[in-house]
């Protein structure tokens, strides 16, 4: 009832229009801030916030009404509040500074509640006891209005004490994450240790030398401020978005070097990793016009050009360079403000590159390496060592691409050649003697074939021939030139040696498809020849049997030297 008439006999002037006018805009800004993203500690900022208008209204109260009484009522209505906005300050920093959780909450509010209880409670039975508010309280005119001026009792001072310890812890919180900080976060906590410290200095004042505002404690002024230097800090993104802090954090910690560049061609800024790449780029000076950097300066302040990515060159750092004009965000958009220059750190990427592409063309030399030699084996496993011919595997493939390559009514013609009375020459003259006469015999086949017919070592001293389009008589012929050949040039003994050994072969032909159209068929069939040319007294060409025909067929010779 009391308080009724307190708040109805009151009268709303400057400073009380003043208190409840601030108490009115913090509110605002409460739920403002309420609506915006988590931040660690918002729900101590909040309380905080909250005490804080409960604060400013029980001050426009005290500042409206005239009587004593019920000034001393709405001061001793303030306390819950006054005991909590410090504590839930002090609360609301450990947790921003250091990051801390929700779960502690609980316990922090209840030591919160344990205070506010205490201190109210002491306040609110000073009647009993007289030793919060002691008997010199009283009503007295100041800059023309009646003020209520406190005598202070002990138990204030124990309540103002433990208040203090939660203001100097948050000060120390903060000063201590300033301290800690990283660079690139250094100036936000300064402006929270600057904002902490506001209410501090006016509380100090107001006891100390007894300062006012507007003829009152200026301790919730100071208050207010703070809380709407924060909620500032927080509209204007500095401190609350942790967007804008990893922007910060980008340009503070990232190996690339970012030079800021105003409209005037001026260095604003320069990020650490750029002052170490770039110590002749100071803040405020202009880029030298030798400088890799110039034609930023020049596009700026002259034709606006823009500049195309490029790669670039500075100490011993392979960099591209890219320029991001800042456009002025509101009003005639095509206006620069200025340009960030930001240079990728390409070196290690290059060198990653060129590594790569040595070891690329390392594995690609091996790999050819690998391919000549598994080709050259290849090509030796086909090759006879002693007479360089071809063997009989690659007779089987020769073969069957021949055969595949032979029309429908085409022919071809296989010889199966075999030295006469070999082992006996061997016997006489000796193995060396026998190996020079083959490898006599296969350059005598290499020159007195014509091109296109393909001679192979198939045995000891037995040899394949394939005559491509021929019939057994045109390649008959052909075997009677080499043979003619063999005579004219015989083996010589030995090396420098003037005698000579003559030797002569026997062969047996068979022609594709008639005579066979597997490999195996064609050379059954041609040995049975050269068996019969051997039988008919060797050193001749066979090419058709009387095995196949019963022996009513006379073998065909066609040349018998026998
Ligand atoms: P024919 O007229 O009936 O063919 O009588 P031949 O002596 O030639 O026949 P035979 O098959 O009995 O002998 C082949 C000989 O060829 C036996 C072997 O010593 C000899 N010979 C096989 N390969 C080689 C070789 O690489 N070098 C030498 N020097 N002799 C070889
Ligand atoms: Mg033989
Ligand atoms: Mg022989």
């Amino acid at each position: 009832m009391e308080l009724v008439a307190c708040l109805t006999t009151g009268r709303l002037d400057g400073p009380a229009f003043m208190a409840l006018a601030t108490a009115i805009g913090l509110a605002v800004l409460m739920f403002w801030t309420s609506r915006q993203d988590y931040f660690f500690g918002r729900e101590h900022f909040l309380v905080s916030n909250a005490a804080m208008v409960w604060w400013l209204l029980a001050a426009a109260v005290e500042q409206a009404t005239p009587t004593l009484a019920c000034k001393v009522a709405a001061a001793t209505l303030t306390w819950p509040a006054i005991v909590l906005v410090p504590t839930s300050w002090t609360f609301f920093l450990r947790h921003y500074c250091y990051g801390l959780d929700r779960g502690r909450l609980t316990r922090e509010w209840t030591i919160s509640g344990l205070l506010v209880l205490a201190v109210t409670l002491m306040a609110a039975t000073n009647p009993l006891h007289g030793l919060f508010y002691g008997a010199g309280t009283r009503l007295e005119v100041v800059d023309g209005r009646a003020s209520g001026v406190f005598d202070h009792g002990l138990l204030f001072y124990s309540a103002a004490v433990v208040l203090y310890l939660f203001l100097v812890t948050s000060v120390a919180i903060v000063s201590s994450a300033a301290f800690r900080a990283p660079r690139s976060m250094r100036v936000h906590f300064l402006i929270l240790l600057f904002g902490t410290s506001a209410p501090l200095l006016a509380n100090l004042s107001y006891i100390g030398v007894g300062a006012t505002f507007m003829g009152f404690d200026p301790t919730p002024y100071a208050f207010a401020f703070t809380l709407l230097m924060f909620t500032w800090v927080i509209y204007t993104n500095r401190m609350f978005d942790i967007t804008v802090l990893a922007r910060d954090l980008i340009y503070y910690e990232v190996p690339d070097p970012v030079v800021v560049i105003n409209a005037d061609g001026l260095v604003a800024g320069v990020n650490p990793a750029a002052r170490v790449l770039l110590p002749d780029l100071r803040p405020g000076d202009g880029i030298p016009p030798d400088h890799a950097l110039a034609p930023i300066q020049k596009a700026l302040v002259g034709s606006g050009v823009a500049i195309a990515p490029h790669d670039l060159s500075l100490g011993g750092r392979d960099l591209t360079l890219k320029v991001l004009p800042i456009r002025q965000p509101l009003g005639d958009a095509t206006v620069t403000l200025g340009a960030v220059a930001l240079m990728t750190d390409m070196t290690e990427v290059r060198r990653n590159e060129k590594a790569l592409a040595d070891a690329l063309a390392l594995t690609r030399d091996q790999v050819l390496q690998i391919s000549a030699l598994r080709d050259e084996a290849e090509r030796l496993a086909l090759i006879d060592p002693l007479t360089g011919l071809e063997n009989r595997r690659a007779l089987e493939t020769y073969f069957t691409a021949l055969a595949g390559a032979t029309p429908e009514r085409g022919a071809f013609t296989l010889a199966l050649l075999d030295l006469d009375h070999f082992k006996e020459l061997n016997d006489t003259h000796g193995h060396a003697a026998g190996d020079r006469v083959l490898w006599h015999f296969a350059q005598l086949m290499r020159e007195a074939l014509p091109g296109r017919s393909h001679a192979f070592r198939v045995g000891g001293e037995e040899f394949v021939i394939l005559f491509p389009s021929d019939t057994a008589g045109g390649a008959g012929a052909r075997l009677e030139k080499l043979r003619e050949a063999l005579v004219a040039t015989p083996t010589p003994q030995r090396e420098g040696d003037t005698a000579r050994l003559i030797v002569t072969f026997s062969a047996g032909l068979a022609q594709y498809p008639g005579d066979g159209e597997t490999l195996s068929g064609l050379t059954a069939r041609a040995d049975q020849r050269l068996y019969i040319a051997k039988r008919m007294g060797r050193n001749r060409t066979v090419h058709l049997d009387d095995l196949t025909n019963g022996g009513n067929e006379t073998p065909s010779v066609l040349r018998d030297f026998g």
